[in-house]
């Protein structure tokens, strides 16, 4: 199944249609997209159904109105030097933890999202993003899936003078300026992957191609992460996790490279598709 917020409203994603929930379902789910995730178990069977069987229900889908799957979580969980290769470009040893921070969920925004860029050396990080369809608390590794309603793309936009300022740095608040949480341009449900641990991963830069790598890259891959998380906090219906991004980053290439307004940020990830983010210069 693939899920998205098309004006406000929880659609199912079929061919190049989409199907609105909320009268597809006669009233029981939606329209309310981040409202799907409080019963995620009931709706997921629903929608197994429902895709096909209902054209009064089925409206256009226009890719660049989408907003972010998962518009109002209520917690966002982020992951630093989660690969190898970023952890040493970044000048970290890997860590015996996964080094956990926040995006403040004001900060999420969906497909096609134009973001001003602050003052700053704004910066771009993909990210493979899990989100949470039912309640955790201290999972062992063999349930971790089954708590995953689905994976998206997101971008972990950093300014990096905020983010780095300081004796112990500011990471949530570097990551969280408005529209720095980019997500899209759907939920695609686990069952859709051939192999959902192993995801090629990448982003281009206004055409150049500045990150590539694949999931299973992942010093922590996504069962290890809720349990990690879930051993501390409680992990609720719609929260999401940005797990980390590969190598590539701009503030560590020679010279360093930093988003301009006229960029455009093209971000992909295999079996999900392609979120694009656009830039505007501040006042
Ligand atoms: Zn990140």
């Amino acid at each position: 199944m693939k899920l998205a917020n098309l004006g406000g409203r929880a659609v199912l994603v079929t061919e190049d249609r989409a199907v609105d929930v909320h009268r597809a379902s006669a009233g029981r789910f939606g329209p309310d997209p981040q409202s799907l995730f409080d019963d995620w178990a009931s709706f997921a069977q629903w929608a197994s159904t429902a895709t096909d069987a209902t054209p009064e229900a089925s409206v256009t889908l226009d890719v660049a109105a989408l907003g972010a799957p998962v518009p109002c979580p209520r917690q966002v969980f982020a992951i630093g030097l989660n690969y190898a290769e970023h952890a040493a470009e970044a000048g970290y040893p890997p860590d015996s933890m996964p080094v956990t921070f926040t995006k403040f969920p004001s900060s999420i925004v969906g497909q096609d999202a134009v973001v001003e860029l602050p003052e700053g050396h704004v910066d771009w990080e993909v990210e493979l993003v899990v989100v949470i369809g039912r309640e955790a608390h201290r999972l062992e590794r063999e349930q971790a899936w089954d708590h995953v309603a689905g994976l998206t793309i997101g971008q972990d936009l950093s300014e990096r003078i905020t983010q780095l300022q300081g004796t112990a740095p500011q990471f949530s608040l570097g990551k969280s300026f408005p529209g720095f949480g980019p997500t899209g341009p759907w939920l695609v449900t686990p069952d859709e992957f051939a192999d959902r641990d192993d995801l090629a991963i990448s982003c281009r830069l206004s055409g150049e191609s500045m990150q590539s790598s694949r999931t299973s890259m992942m010093l922590y891959d996504v069962p290890e992460l809720l349990v990690r998380l879930s051993a501390v906090c409680r992990l609720l219906p719609g929260d999401i996790i940005f797990s980390g991004t590969p190598a590539g980053i701009g503030n560590r290439r020679t010279p360093p490279r930093f988003i301009g307004p006229d960029d455009v940020l093209v971000s992909e990830i295999e079996g999900i598709g392609t979120l694009t983010t656009r830039f505007t210069a501040g006042d």
